[in-house]
C-alpha cells in the first residue's frame, strides 16, 4: 500500500509502475475513486454540521417557547436526516471501492531496476563457481535420487497427484539439513528463529501484500478463514503487525516453515522432478528497519549475501541476477534472484528471492516506530530465501554427483548427516 498524497503526486510513477510490473491497475480510475470518496466525505460533514445547528436551533426555539417554528425546524430537519442517511451509505460504498483499489496499487521500483517483460530479461550481475565437467554421463536428481532410494516420484503422485513427492532415507535426512545448515547461520548472524502459524487469517495475507493479487495461488481450509501460506514471510512480517517498535537496529528473523502453492498457471512449466511441487519448505529472512533508504540496500545486499554464503558452502556454482520490471511482483521495490546451476536444466535455476519493499508492508500492516524526532513512521521490510528444498536438492544431487552414482557431501553438511562424505 502507498500513501494516497504520494500516489497522487507522483501518479505517473506509479502508472508506470504498473505497466512495467504488467499489472491491470488504472490510477485514474484510483483518482475518481478518491474524488468522489472525498466528494462524499465533504458532504457527510456538511450536513452532520447542519444538523446539528438545527438541532440547537430547535432546543432554542422550545426554550424560548416558540412552539411553531420550533415544528417547522423539526420538518426540515427531518428532511435532511433522510438526505444525511442516503450519503453515509454512498460514503459507505466509496471507502469500500477505494478500500479495494488501493489494495491493488503497485509499489514504486528502484530506479535500478531493469525493464524488461519476463525472467528472460533478468541482468546477471555475478556468477560464482563453474559448472562441473562431467566426464561420465550425468544423470538427473531423479534418475539418481530413486537409484539410491532417496526420492520416490511415483508414490508421491500415487499419495497426492502431481507435483508431489516423497523423500526417503539420505533424502529426507539432506532436506533437513539443508534447513539445519540454514538455521544455524542466520543465529550467527543474529537473527531470530521462530516457529510460525502456516495456516493464518485472511486479513494476514492482505496484511503482506500477498491478497487479492495472489489469492488463486493459495490454498484455502474449506469452512474456515483460514490459507495456507506459500512462504513464511507471511507470518514473520505479520508478527509485529499493528505495533510499534523499537528499530533502533534492524530486527531480524528467521525461520523454517512448510509452504504450500497451487502453482496455479504454470501447468505444463516445470514438470520434471523437484523443481516444482506443491509443498515444499523453506528457511526465510526477514528483516524490519528504519524508513532509510541507504540502510535498506545494505540491507538488502547483507541477506543476499547470507544465501550466497549457504551456497557456497553448498559448494555450488550460482550467480546473481537483477529482477526486471516484468518479473516483478505488485509489492516489491528492488529484487535480486539467485540462480543455481543445475545440470539436468543445462542452465540456472531460481533458488533465492531477495526483496527490498519500502513500506509497501509496513502500512498494511501499521508496523510502525518512531523517528529520532519523535515522529511516527512506517517501517521498510525485506525478504528472502535462505534455503528452498527440496529445489535446492537438485543442484546438490546433480552437481555433486560422482561416476558410481554417489554423491558428494559437502563439508558443511557432513555435521547434519552423521558425518557421511558420500551419499550412496
Ligand atoms: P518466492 O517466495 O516465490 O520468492 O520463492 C522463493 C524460493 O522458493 C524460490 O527461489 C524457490 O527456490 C522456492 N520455490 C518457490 N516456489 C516453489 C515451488 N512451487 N516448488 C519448489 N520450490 C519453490
Amino acid at each position: 500500500m502507498l500513501d494516497i498524497r504520494m500516489i497522487r503526486e507522483r501518479s505517473e510513477e506509479v502508472q508506470q509502475a504498473a505497466v512495467r510490473k504488467r499489472l491491470a491497475f488504472k490510477v485514474e480510475e484510483l483518482m475518481a475513486i478518491d474524488d468522489r470518496r472525498r466528494e462524499l466525505l465533504t458532504l457527510t460533514e456538511n450536513l452532520r454540521a447542519e444538523r446539528n445547528r438545527r438541532t440547537e436551533q430547535i432546543k432554542r426555539l422550545l426554550g424560548e417557547n416558540r412552539k411553531e417554528e420550533a415544528d417547522q425546524e423539526r420538518v426540515i430537519a427531518q428532511a435532511m436526516l433522510g438526505k444525511l442517511k442516503e450519503t453515509e451509505l454512498a460514503l459507505r460504498d466509496a471507502e469500500a471501492a477505494y478500500n479495494r483499489c488501493m489494495l491493488l496499487v503497485p509499489n514504486f521500483m528502484s530506479p535500478d531496476t531493469p525493464v524488461g517483460a519476463s525472467d528472460e530479461d533478468n541482468v546477471e550481475m555475478r556468477r560464482i563457481g563453474q559448472p562441473p565437467y562431467f566426464a561420465f554421463e550425468p544423470r538427473n536428481h531423479v534418475e539418481l535420487g530413486t537409484k539410491l532410494d532417496m526420492i520416490d516420484m511415483e508414490r508421491g503422485v500415487k499419495v497426492g497427484g502431481s507435483r508431489q513427492y516423497v523423500l526417503k532415507n539420505n533424502g529426507l535426512r539432506l532436506h533437513r539439513a539443508v534447513q539445519q545448515l540454514a538455521l544455524d547461520l542466520l543465529e550467527e548472524k543474529g537473527y531470530t528463529l521462530l516457529d510460525v502459524p502456516v495456516m493464518v487469517k485472511e486479513e494476514t495475507l492482505v496484511a503482506s501484500g500477498f491478497f487479492p493479487l495472489n489469492r488463486d495461488q493459495t490454498y484455502a481450509i474449506q469452512g474456515e478463514d483460514k490459507w495456507l501460506v506459500g512462504t513464511a514471510e507471511v507470518p514473520l512480517v505479520s508478527y509485529y503487525g499493528g505495533e510499534l517498535l523499537d528499530l533502533t537496529s534492524p530486527i531480524r528473523l528467521g525461520a523454517a516453515s512448510p509452504c504450500y502453492r497451487s502453482e496455479i498457471g504454470s501447468a505444463g512449466r516445470d514438470v520434471h522432478g523437484l523443481y516444482r511441487v506443491h509443498q515444499f519448505a523453506k528457511v526465510e529472512q526477514v528483516v524490519i528497519c528504519q524508513a532509510d533508504l541507504q540502510l535498506a540496500g545494505q540491507l538488502l545486499e547483507q541477506m543476499t549475501a547470507n544465501a550466497e554464503e549457504l551456497l557456497q558452502l553448498l559448494e555450488l556454482p550460482y550467480r546473481v541476477v537483477a529482477v526486471c520490471s516484468g518479473d516483478m511482483s505488485q509489492k516489491n521495490y528492488k529484487q535480486y534472484d539467485l540462480e543455481t546451476w543445475m545440470p539436468s536444466r543445462n542452465n540456472y535455476g531460481e533458488t533465492h528471492s531477495a526483496s527490498l519493499l519500502l513500506d509497501f508492508q509496513a502500512r498494511r500492516s501499521r508496523i510502525r516506530y518512531r523517528d529520532q524526532e519523535g515522529e511516527l513512521k512506517f517501517a521498510y521490510t525485506l525478504n528472502n530465501t535462505m534455503v528452498a528444498t527440496p529445489r535446492i536438492l537438485i543442484p546438490i544431487i546433480e552437481n555433486h554427483q560422482q561416476e558410481d552414482g554417489s554423491i558428494y557431501v559437502p563439508a558443511a553438511l557432513r555435521p547434519y548427516l552423521k558425518g557421511q562424505e558420500q551419499l550412496r
